[in-house]
């Protein structure tokens, strides 16, 4: 490149610092400016208040609101070129559109060693390798030397060469390697720890891809037609129906034009049979990012996205702030799972950022599902999505229906009633497998005093403790506490304390005891603490003799287990009437999800969903027209309601130890607020304060204010000004706020 003049330095920096103020702060260049010159998207160590941090620049200047004499200097530029700047407008817009502090924004999305000041840069290794000398018939210097002649014949069978940490396991030495390279024989290169194409061999395919159905050849060549250009396309696909491998003949397409794929799954679905499934289909080199990398690994993982090696880039949600080099193509699978949601700090969709990408790059995107969100149906529906349809699952069998059981006057046993107890047993004896779904982990929701009516519940939230057995205590699965159980009732010193209900522990320890002759195999977040330990109970349980498997949703979704026929829907009704408009949607797709496990191999499935509603029209809509006609009539009352997606919502939220505070905050916001709807001329509904639906969390109260609005500009300016008030008012530092944008949960 030819050197270009560096450009003028300006007078001032606006550096976004890690603060939750949503401003930048004004310094002054150092002395020594960067290679390329000051831009935004550099890194600098900046004193702040009594601390130096690591900040960035967001702005260059000329002018300040203070006097140019009373800024600082920044202390340090920590990087010679800036920070990709894809990563950067992807920051920027998230800050702008959840109205969230940019340098905040910024630290959030980036890996943690680049937070604390380390170089953008991959760590490499060393990979020795054969030279054309090395490959003569009998090369010499040899013959009295017996050890480096074995190790020159073990690198000649390996035409990419080997690594050093191969070699050396091979007991071969250092000075052996050493002594070669100085003959002449064998070379010695650095790469990349991550995603080193010297590694992976040839780029192409490593697994033949399947021969489409024609469905899947359809909406494969629905995107494929049109790779240049934002093309969002809502793929939705009964479980089981090959979406997956949709993703993957796209992937093949994108990368043989030398452009990259991001692959987004939620947190339970980024297993290792998933990771697996990529890895053998494509000789190129899959990155995957998930919350259980090392620091070290992550940023190795970044670095490889951003410099374009790594063609393929695999994550759960905070990966949509993955740099990429050469963008090509965004999929999101399952695109309605909850995880997607950041639920604190900047309070992000991954799957709304991923569309907003995704038409910034001008590339195609992907979202799947199953069970798509009503947003996605929506704008499917609307026009603004093109919609795909994979109708047919590829196994012989269509999805089961749900068949509801009435739990109303039945006695249950571990949460189940006879004639589900007896279809378990006559699915074992078929030598199937068995699995039972109920949403509650411990042993029970609670734990009772049968004389006076007493429940455990949390001295700091307003919410029943859950009896656990293994080991025995209650804990509040809102806050954590713990306590040992007592002895006797607090209340009446009654010793006839019962378990109220079943979860995952009880209703394991019922079958355990039913079906003695077959393992009974529990996952939930209790059982599957240990690394790989839900990955050996699945293995298990993939050999496929008879047994029952009882978990939460983390069995329920993802997962492919072909020999259960039989699903067992413990509760249905949590959703049903809920208070959160969202709830029936939700649970919705979580029956949908579990029902999907049955029957997706050789044998047909049957659902029974245990419920104490067996005439509720939703229900019976989802069990017997499935979940696309319980979405379109969710759709309609949302309309009706002037509910999402057809209305847009902002949820403010305060809390405080102090009630009287939040009280009194939440009353000023409000009205400040509504007054300000009111000098503009907007169309925003301001409702609340209300308590929030668990008034006390955490020892805390807490308090909530919806903003609701048919524009979204209109919303957006609403909540631009409220987090502007709530800045400048002192009353606030008292109270923790903030402001979701397009909250998931209520
Ligand atoms: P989804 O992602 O929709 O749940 P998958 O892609 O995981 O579905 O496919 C489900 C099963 O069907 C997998 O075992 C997969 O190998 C198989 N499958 C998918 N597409 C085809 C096809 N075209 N021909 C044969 N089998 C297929
Ligand atoms: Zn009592
Ligand atoms: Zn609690």
């Amino acid at each position: 490149m030819p050197d270009s003049p560096c450009p003028p330095v300006p007078r001032v920096l606006g550096v976004a610092v890690p603060s939750p103020l949503r401003r930048l702060f004004d310094y002054r260049p150092c002395r020594e400016s960067p290679p390329g010159g000051w831009q935004p998207g550099l890194r600098v160590t900046v004193p702040f208040g009594r601390r130096e941090v690591v900040g960035m620049v967001a702005e260059c200047r000329d002018e300040s609101e203070l006097p140019l004499s009373r800024l600082r200097p920044v202390a340090g530029c920590l990087d010679d070129t800036p920070l990709p700047a894809d990563w950067l407008w992807l920051c920027r817009f998230a800050a702008r559109y959840y109205q969230h502090a940019l340098g905040d924004t910024l630290h959030q999305a980036m890996p943690g060693l680049l937070r604390q000041g380390r170089a953008l840069e991959a760590r490499t290794r060393e990979r020795w390798s054969v030279t054309a000398a090395g490959r003569q018939e009998a090369p010499p210097g040899l013959a009295r030397a017996p050890r480096q002649a074995e190790l020159l014949a073990m690198l000649r069978q390996h035409p990419h060469g080997l690594v050093s940490q191969a070699i050396l396991a091979q007991s071969f030495s250092r000075d052996q390697l050493r002594a070669l390279a100085d003959k002449g024989l064998v070379a010695r290169h650095e790469e990349p720890l991550a995603a080193s194409p010297a590694a992976e061999g040839d780029a192409g395919l490593a697994e033949p891809a399947l021969p489409l159905n024609r469905e899947q050849a359809v909406a494969l060549a629905a995107v494929h037609e049109r790779l240049d250009g934002f093309h969002p396309c809502l793929l939705h696909g009964v479980t089981g129906s090959g979406k997956t491998e949709v993703y993957l003949q796209l992937i093949e397409a994108v990368i043989a034009r030398h452009r990259q794929a991001l692959v987004l799954v939620p947190e339970i679905g980024l297993t290792p049979q998933t990771l697996a499934r990529f890895r053998r289909r494509f000789r190129a080199p899959v990155v995957a990012l998930h919350s259980g990398l090392t620091d070290h690994e992550r940023l190795d993982a970044w670095e490889a996205a951003a410099s374009g090696r790594a063609p393929i880039v695999l994550g759960t949600r905070s990966a949509i702030f993955t740099p990429l080099a050469h963008p090509g193509v965004i999929i999101v699978d399952e695109e309605h799972d909850g995880s997607y949601k950041q639920q604190d700090g900047l309070r992000y969709h991954a799957r709304d950022l991923a569309v907003a990408r995704a038409h910034h790059h001008r590339i195609p995107l992907l979202l799947g599902s199953a069970t798509p969100s009503l947003e996605s149906l929506q704008r499917a529906q609307h026009g603004d999505y093109r919609h795909l349809r994979l109708t047919r699952r590829a196994s012989r069998h269509a999805p089961a229906r749900l068949e509801l059981v009435d739990l109303r006057g039945r006695r249950r046993q571990g949460g189940l009633i006879p004639p589900v107890i007896e279809t378990v047993r006559e699915t074992l004896a078929a030598g199937h497998q068995v699995l039972v779904f109920i949403n509650r982990r411990g042993f029970a929701p609670t734990l009772a005093c049968h004389a006076c009516g007493w429940m455990a519940e949390c001295d700091h939230c307003d919410a029943r403790m859950t009896l656990h057995r293994q080991p025995p205590l209650l804990a509040c699965h809102h806050c954590d506490r713990r306590r040992a159980l007592p002895d006797a009732c607090p209340e009446c010193g009654s010793v006839d304390l019962r378990p109220l209900g079943s979860g995952t522990e009880r209703t394991e320890e019922t079958l355990a005891s039913l079906f003695p002759e077959v393992p009974v195999h529990r996952i939930d977040r209790d059982s599957t603490r240990r690394r790989d330990a839900l990955e050996q109970m699945l293995a298990e349980v993939r050999r496929g003799d008879p047994c029952l498997l009882v978990g939460t949703q983390m069995l329920a979704k993802g997962h492919h287990l072909p020999h259960v026929t039989l699903v067992v829907v413990v509760n249905a009704d949590a959703g049903l009437y809920a208070s959160d408009f969202r709830a029936l949607e939700h649970s919705a797709q979580l029956l949908e999800q579990v029902a999907g496990r049955a029957g997706r191999a050789a044998h047909p499935g049957r659902v029974l969903v245990q419920t104490l509603h067996t005439d509720d029209p939703h229900l019976r809509l989802l069990a017997e027209r499935g979940y696309d006609a319980l979405a379109g009539q969710l759709l309609e009352e949302r309309r009706a309601a002037r509910l999402p997606p057809f209305r847009f919502l902002a949820l403010l939220r305060l809390e405080a130890p102090d009630e009287t505070a939040v009280v009194a905050l939440g009353g000023l916001a409000a009205e400040a607020l509504r007054q300000r709807i009111g000098e503009r001329g907007l169309a925003v509904d301001c409702l609340g304060p209300v308590p929030a639906p668990m008034e006390r969390r955490q020892n805390r109260y807490h308090l909530q204010l919806m903003l609701a609005a048919d524009r979204r500009s209109q919303l957006h300016e609403a909540g631009a000004w409220l987090v502007a008030w709530l800045e400048g008012r002192p009353e606030a530092r008292r109270v923790r706020w903030s402001l979701d944008i397009d909250p998931q949960t209520l």
